[in-house]
């Protein structure tokens, strides 16, 4: 997808980019390509792929979830490696209020660098895994978004990010091909931690790529049995 094809998909969609959010993009284009060069950020790195597959692909979430615009919204982003879904999201929607947590120091680094390049504010990253964070009271229930992608299946994604939300908050679960069979395998996770499934929506990226879009309420507080332990989640799964 080439900056002009990107620029017109989101026109299409009712979003028309300032010159400042376009030549941001351009910058975190340019930084994400030169750092890369020293730190594992992604595999990703031809412009067009860029374009289509991180910065058009993180903003299709908001092509379902409307709400998301209304200013002074609070996100938190789960495992953002180099800033995806939320920085794109914030590129766009400069007054929605961002949380991007990590458990690797060198995307910190670079997610701190490409903050202060593009001059964002209301944005905190957090160095750490979800599994100890979500037990923080700072930040347990606090949101009114989650958002995760490529960061693990949906049973294990849930007890990640379902703590963060405050009831009456959603958590949007962005994933490829296998959403259907991710999201019947992670029903009891979803209900245990307190989430309702909400809504469920399948469509393809310009280039015919299945995406999914599952938007979860939260409708009950998490049990404080969770998040457990760091790396349990992962190893056994509820359900
Ligand atoms: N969300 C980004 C994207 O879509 O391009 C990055 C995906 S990358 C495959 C997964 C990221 O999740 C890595 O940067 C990894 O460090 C982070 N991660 C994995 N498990 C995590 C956990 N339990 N807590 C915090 N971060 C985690």
């Amino acid at each position: 997808m080439t900056v002009e094809a990107f620029i017109l998909a989101l026109k299409e969609a009712g979003i028309t980019l300032t010159d400042q959010q376009i030549r941001q993009f351009e910058q975190y284009f340019n930084l994400l390509v030169a750092r890369n060069e020293q730190v594992n950020l992604t595999a990703i790195t031809e412009k067009d792929d860029v374009y289509l597959k991180h910065f058009y692909d993180s903003l299709t979430v908001l092509f379902y979830e409307k709400k998301l615009k209304v200013p002074g919204k609070t996100l938190i982003d789960i495992g953002t490696g180099a800033g995806f879904p939320s920085l794109p999201l914030k590129i766009v929607l400069p007054d929605l209020q961002i949380t991007m947590v990590d458990s690797l120091q060198k995307r910190v680094n670079f997610l701190q660098e490409v903050v202060t390049e593009l001059g964002l504010s209301h944005v905190e990253i957090v160095h750490g895994r979800a599994e100890d964070i979500g037990q923080k009271p700072k930040y347990r229930e606090q949101f009114d978004y989650a958002t995760a992608r490529a960061v693990a299946r949906t049973s294990v994604l849930a007890e990640y990010t379902l703590p963060f939300v405050k009831i009456g908050g959603q958590f949007l679960v962005m994933k490829g091909s296998a959403a259907q069979q991710e999201l019947v395998d992670g029903q009891k996770a979803l209900v245990t931690l307190g989430g309702t499934l909400q809504s469920d929506f399948e469509f393809t990226l310009p280039n015919g790529d299945t995406r999914s879009i599952q938007i979860v309420d939260k409708t009950k507080k998490t049990p404080k049995q969770y998040p457990r332990q760091a790396g349990t989640p992962n190893r056994k799964p509820i359900g």
